[in-house]
């Protein structure tokens, strides 16, 4: 499968990792929206939001867990932003599902 984050997540492509363990795996975002702009993912391929199910959402609750450490060893102490992109019209333009942890500005609501 030709699929970027697979490539990112087995090492194929590289990237800045900000944190890993067996099922998940940080890395920065190549065009920053915020001053930190880190994207969380399953090592294993979920397409998107869409295609998460009660076999497969154990690493989604893992991913949230990872979120909140990140933000702690990070000091994002004033608040971060969370998003997920999910299908053509949400402006999902990689289908491996991903999880935007911005921080370091302030943000507006709702998002556009
Ligand atoms: P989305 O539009 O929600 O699908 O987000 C995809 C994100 O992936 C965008 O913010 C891109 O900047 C980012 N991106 C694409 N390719 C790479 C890459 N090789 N390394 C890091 N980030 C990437
Ligand atoms: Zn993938």
């Amino acid at each position: 499968m030709d699929c970027i984050f697979c490539k990112i997540a087995n090492g194929e492509i590289p990237a800045t990792k900000v944190y890993e363990d067996d099922t998940v795996l940080a890395f920065n975002d190549l065009e920053p929206q915020a001053p930190s702009h880190i994207l969380v993912i399953p090592k294993a391929h979920i397409a998107s939001a869409a295609d998460i199910t009660p076999e497969n959402s154990a690493v989604i609750s893992h991913i949230f867990e990872v979120i909140a450490k990140i933000a702690k060893d990070n000091n994002f102490n004033d608040g971060f932003r969370v998003v997920n992109n999910c299908g053509d019209s949400a402006g999902q333009t990689v289908k491996h599902i991903h999880f935007h942890l911005m921080a370091g500005r302030d943000f507006t609501w709702p998002a556009g």
